[in-house]
């Protein structure tokens, strides 16, 4: 999946929506991959501070009650832009 573009982002207005809680799940991850890929926002969106707490603990908090059966909860570190070894 292609990241978005800050244009993309600006006109779903994802920061906003993300501060009001109304994003969905998918659109939560489609911002925050931006966001970590984004210059702009990670050095200019105002709510950096609500989007490390709040964005996380809800997704904790929603993979918590998604996958009680596992009882293994991924790292959210894993929705990063980390580069894969393929060789
Ligand atoms: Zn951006």
């Amino acid at each position: 999946m292609a990241h978005m573009s800050h244009e993309e982002a600006l006109e779903k207005k994802l920061a906003e929506r993300l501060v009001l809680g109304e994003l969905t799940d998918p659109e939560i991850l489609e911002f925050e991959e931006h966001y970590a890929d984004c210059s702009v926002c990670s050095s200019s969106v105002p709510f950096a501070q609500i989007f490390v707490a709040n964005l996380t603990a809800l997704l904790r908090e929603r993979q918590r009650s998604s996958r009680q059966e596992s009882g293994d909860l991924p790292e959210l570190d894993d929705f990063g832009p980390e580069p894969e070894a393929e060789l």
